[in-house]
C-alpha cells in the first residue's frame, strides 16, 4: 500500500445482506413524500443511504462498505472527508463562516485568488468566484458576450455545461432542453465533439453573430469521450483566425483529474475563458470563472453595485477548503498520480473491451468510460456492482457507458479490487456481439 493509501485507510469492500438494506428501505418513502420527484430515482434496487465516506470508501447508513469510483461526480479528488480540508472548513467557520462577496472582501478570498492564478495556465489574469459550476458557466457566457458585443455560442453535441437556464443555451444534451425549447433562443451552434477542423471552420464561418466557442477538452456526461489528438489545438487555432473566444469548461476535468491540473495543459492550449468547480474544495461548493484581462474588463467598473454577484461569492469557508485541497493536490503531485493510476487502469480495462457487450474504452487520467451495448446492460451493471460493494455511475448521452472517475488518492489495491468485480459482472452478462 502507497502512503497515500494508508493516509486514507484505503479499505476495501464490505457488504453485509441485501442492498438496498433495511435503514435504506426505511428511509425512502419519507424521501419519496418530501422531495421533488423528479430529484432522486427510486426503485426497489437503487440507491442506498450515504452516512459516511472517508478517502475512496463509502459508507451507507445499514453499515456496508463501497469502493467509490465517482468521487461523488469527480468532487473528492482529494478523497472523502479528506482531514485537511475539514479542518480548515471547522477552522475557517469558527472564525467567519459568511462575509459579503462584493461588498467587504477578505484576506482568505485574497489569497485563494492568487492561488487560483498561479495554478490556471498563465495568461489567465482575473476571477471571478461563483458556487456552482453552472453559475461559473453562466459568468462566463455573459463575460463572452461583453467583450465581443455579440450574443450566439458555438458548443458541441453531448456537451454537459450546467442545468440553469443561460447554461442550457449551450447544452448538447437534448433531454435536458426540451421541456424548455420554447424559452431557449435556437441561436446555439450544436457541432459535433472532435469533428474535422476543416469542416469545423467552416461551419463557424458561416456564423458571424458568434460569441465564442465553449467546450468541455475531454465530455464528462457525454461518457468521458476524449477527443482526437491535437484536436483541442486545432480549435484554438480556429477561434484565432475567426476572432471567436475559447471557453473551456473544466469543471470536471480541473484539479489534476486527467493528469495535468487542467485538461487543456495536455495540448499546450490557453483558452480565453476557463471555468472550474467541483473538484476545487473536494466538497464545499465553490466555484470560478477565469478569463485574459482583456476579456474580463469587458465588464465596467464597479460603481458600487455589482452587475454580477452572489449572496455567497467568495464564503470564506470555501475558499479555506480550496486551499487546503489545493494544498494537497499540489504536495501529493495527484495529477502526476491520476497519470500513473490511469494507465494502470486503462491496461486493467483492456481486458473488459474484449467483451462483445462493451464497445469502446476510453479516457485519460482518472477519467474514463466503458461505452456498452445499450443502456440496460450499464444499468444493470450499476446496479449489481452496488450489491458487490462499487459505486459507479451511468453517464452517456443514452445511458450506455459506466464512468469511472475515483478520488485522485484512491489505493491501486482498491482500484484493482473494484476493477476485479466489474469485470465480473461485464463477464457474466450474455451478449452475442
Ligand atoms: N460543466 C461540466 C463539464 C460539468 O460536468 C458540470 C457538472 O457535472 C457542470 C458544468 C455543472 O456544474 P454544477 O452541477 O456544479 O452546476
Amino acid at each position: 500500500m502507497d502512503r497515500l493509501g494508508r493516509m486514507n485507510e484505503a479499505l476495501l469492500e464490505k457488504i453485509h445482506g441485501k442492498i438496498p438494506g433495511a435503514q435504506t428501505r426505511a428511509l425512502v418513502p419519507n424521501l419519496a413524500r418530501t422531495e421533488s420527484r423528479n430529484v432522486t430515482y427510486l426503485s426497489a434496487d437503487f440507491p442506498v443511504f450515504w452516512r459516511s465516506a472517508k478517502g475512496a470508501n463509502v459508507t451507507d447508513v445499514d453499515g456496508n462498505r463501497y469502493i467509490d469510483l465517482t468521487a461523488a461526480f469527480g468532487v473528492a479528488n482529494v478523497g472523502h472527508s479528506n482531514p485537511e480540508v475539514a479542518a480548515a472548513i471547522a477552522a475557517q467557520a469558527e472564525l467567519l463562516m459568511h462575509a459579503m462577496g462584493d461588498v467587504h472582501p477578505t484576506e482568505i478570498k485574497n489569497r485563494l485568488l492568487e492561488k487560483l492564478l498561479s495554478i490556471v495556465p498563465s495568461g489567465l489574469g482575473k476571477v471571478f468566484l461563483a458556487s456552482t459550476g453552472a453559475e461559473a458557466v453562466e459568468a462566463a457566457l455573459k463575460t463572452a458576450m461583453l467583450a465581443t458585443g455579440k450574443s450566439a455560442f458555438a458548443a458541441f453535441h453531448g456537451a454537459y455545461h450546467g442545468l440553469s437556464l443561460g447554461t442550457l443555451e449551450v447544452s448538447g444534451i437534448p433531454k435536458f432542453r426540451e421541456p424548455f425549447k420554447h424559452v431557449l433562443s435556437d441561436r446555439t451552434l450544436l457541432l459535433d465533439f472532435g469533428m474535422d477542423p476543416d469542416v469545423l471552420r467552416a461551419a463557424l464561418s458561416g456564423r458571424p453573430d458568434l460569441a465564442a466557442v465553449i467546450v468541455e477538452p475531454v465530455q464528462g456526461r457525454a461518457g468521458c469521450i476524449v477527443p482526437p489528438p491535437g484536436w483541442l489545438r486545432a480549435l484554438r487555432s480556429i477561434c484565432d483566425e475567426m476572432r471567436l473566444l475559447l471557453i473551456l469548461d473544466e469543471i470536471y476535468t480541473g484539479f489534476g483529474r486527467t493528469g495535468t491540473m487542467f485538461a487543456c495543459e495536455y495540448e499546450l492550449v490557453l483558452p480565453d475563458i476557463i471555468c472550474i468547480g467541483k473538484a476545487m474544495a473536494n466538497g464545499f461548493p465553490i466555484s470560478a470563472m477565469l478569463a485574459k484581462p482583456f476579456v474580463m474588463d469587458a465588464w465596467p467598473l464597479s460603481g458600487g453595485e455589482a452587475l454580477h454577484t452572489s449572496t455567497s461569492l467568495g464564503n470564506p469557508m470555501g475558499c479555506a477548503a480550496a486551499l487546503a485541497t489545493i494544498a494537497q493536490i499540489e504536495r501529493s503531485d495527484l495529477p502526476a498520480r491520476a497519470t500513473q493510476l490511469g494507465l494502470h487502469l486503462q491496461t486493467r480495462l483492456a481486458a473488459a473491451a474484449a467483451h462483445p457487450c462493451v464497445r469502446a474504452i476510453r479516457g485519460r487520467g482518472l477519467m474514463w468510460g466503458i461505452q456498452f451495448r445499450d443502456a440496460a446492460i450499464a444499468e444493470r451493471i450499476v446496479k449489481l456492482a452496488l450489491t458487490k460493494g462499487v459505486i459507479v455511475l451511468q453517464a452517456g448521452l443514452t445511458g450506455n457507458v459506466i464512468s469511472i472517475t475515483p478520488p485522485l488518492i484512491i489505493a491501486q489495491p482498491q482500484l484493482d479490487r473494484a476493477i476485479d468485480i466489474l469485470d465480473g459482472l461485464i463477464g457474466s452478462e450474455s451478449c452475442t456481439a
